[in-house]
């Protein structure tokens, strides 16, 4: 097989397993390699499966020479460890659920079967996907591939750091409060959190419901696409996913953005941004705006209380979703119990959640207490709808939003360990699509001077997936032309 990179691409990819230059069990040796040789270093899965993937892709060849196409035929795709794969275990990278096997695969892994993906593995992520840096993991922290020194981002640091290092075509992830679009920019790939209900829940293991969604990390506008396609769409097995047709997203990323409205909300180019990321975003809106498109200042005037509503919503529907490991049902049993159920089960979940998880859980718990609910959760409810109630204002006005990522290029690994607030607080420009429902994407538009990556991020209509795609598209287009922003 020739050079690494030309394989990377799945358009590429595709292309070659169709005129039968190469076969995908090819595919799948090669990413193998490539994770022998850089895994062990990044950390970046939990499971690799290397018979079974040998194999699938044997039945995919198999297919393909009886003349049955499929559309993902040739795509080599990692799953986040928190979405369940048949027979594997899914450990959410949490002790608690040590043992544990899936009987049955989540909605979006059996359609991307279907449609021929091929999984290769599962990636590492933060403990029950609760975290922005990939530490909070029983399988230990993952690397960033750009500068070991520096955390993936996270929760899903495994998915995007896989894809940045070539160890796959695509990774699924989970977007709950910004953890596909954050470790995407971290690791200058694209990475794409659908519309809420866009994807089906069933069998990802929820944190929580209201918030979470499961999207993709790829190397290309393209792949994200091609992945999405095959997974979106109603599933009579999740109730919130919704009745809305799923396009052929693959074949629209080539609209033009003469006419489009891009709307910057103020708050998010305020203090606290970095100088070099506001500097590069600054160019990319120069060059949208030389190729025909309208430039809109808008105002997300609650957005400042995006952080705690997420955290209290966040955490309260952590602590119930949570309530069911326990020590029963699934995975780990402390040992030496005798017959007590609520020993059991308390010496379970002490043993079994980390650090991070229990805080979540104490958290969550706190604010749904009888006494603090309407102080806590109830406003937070309330404050929700504002901000959902901003982004659809100015959605009245523009077609899309442009955000910066995170406020930092990077976090360096543990220099965050002991400040749970401060991790907390950089998500501040990714809550306000979980909490709005909205789909977001994040692609690479250059290089920091630090050395690291930079991402723009890109909000749309609710099941405007299209035009975000095609935005992003051409933001990456822009990037390239630039010799990426600098
Ligand atoms: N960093 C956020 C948190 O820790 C987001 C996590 C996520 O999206 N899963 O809650």
């Amino acid at each position: 097989m020739n050079g690494d990179l030309s394989w990377r691409s799945f358009a590429c990819a595709r292309r070659a397993v169709r005129t039968r230059e190469i076969c995908c069990e090819e595919l799948v040796s090669h990413f193998l390699e490539r994770i022998g040789e850089k895994n062990k270093h990044l950390n970046a899965f939990t499971f690799v499966r290397a018979g079974r993937a040998l194999e699938e892709a044997r039945a995919v060849d198999r297919d393909l020479r009886r003349g049955r196409d499929m559309p993902l035929a040739g795509l080599v795709l990692a799953v986040k460890d928190v979405i369940c794969i048949k027979d594997l275990e899914v450990t959410c990278a949490s002790n608690v659920l040590q043992g544990f096997r899936s009987v049955y695969d989540a909605t979006c892994v059996a359609r991307l079967r279907r449609a021929g993906a091929v999984i290769i593995g599962t990636t590492n992520c933060d403990e029950f996907a609760m975290g922005s840096t990939n530490e909070n993991s029983c399988f230990g922290p993952v690397l960033n591939p750009h500068d070991q020194e520096y955390v993936p981002g996270g929760s899903s640091g495994g998915s995007a750091a896989a894809v940045a290092a070539g160890l796959c075509h695509a990774a699924l992830g989970t977007d709950t409060g910004g953890s596909i679009r954050q470790p995407a920019a971290f690791c200058g790939v694209v990475g794409l959190k659908p519309t809420y209900g866009r994807v089906s829940r069933s069998g990802l293991v929820a944190f929580a419901s209201s918030l979470d969604c499961v999207g993709t990390f790829a190397c290309t506008i393209n792949g994200a696409a091609s992945v999405l396609e095959s997974m979106a769409g109603l599933d009579p097995l999740d109730a919130t996913s919704a009745p809305v047709g799923v396009p052929r997203y693959a074949k629209e990323l080539a609209r033009s953005v003469e006419g489009l409205k891009i709307g910057l909300p103020a708050e998010c180019f305020a203090d606290g941004l970095d100088g070099d990321i506001r500097r590069m975003l600054e160019s990319l809106i120069e060059e949208f705006r030389s190729t025909g498109a309208e430039i809109q200042p808008i105002s997300l005037a609650h957005m400042e209380y995006g952080i705690a509503t997420y955290y209290i919503l966040a955490t309260a529907e952590a602590s119930s979703n949570l309530a069911r490991f326990d020590g029963i049902r699934y995975g780990k049993r402390a040992r030496g119990n005798g017959s007590d159920v609520k020993r059991i089960s308390t010496r379970s979940r002490t043993e079994g959640f980390g650090a991070e998880a229990k805080r979540r859980i104490m958290l969550g718990t706190y604010v749904l207490s009888s006494g603090y609910y309407d102080a806590y959760y109830a406003k937070a409810q309330r404050v929700r709808s504002l901000i959902r109630r901003d982004l659809d204002a100015a959605f009245e006005d523009v077609d899309v939003v442009l955000t910066p990522v995170t406020p930092s290029p990077g976090i360096r690994v543990g220099s965050l360990l002991d400040d749970p607030l401060k991790m907390y607080l950089s998500d501040l420009y990714t809550v306000p699509a979980n909490l709005a429902g909205l789909p977001g994407l994040v692609v690479p538009v250059g290089t920091h001077p630090s050395g690291l990556p930079v991402g723009a991020q890109f909000l749309a209509r609710p099941f405007d997936e299209s035009r975000l795609l095609s935005v992003g598209q051409r933001a990456m287009e822009l990037a390239q032309q630039a010799g990426g922003f600098a």
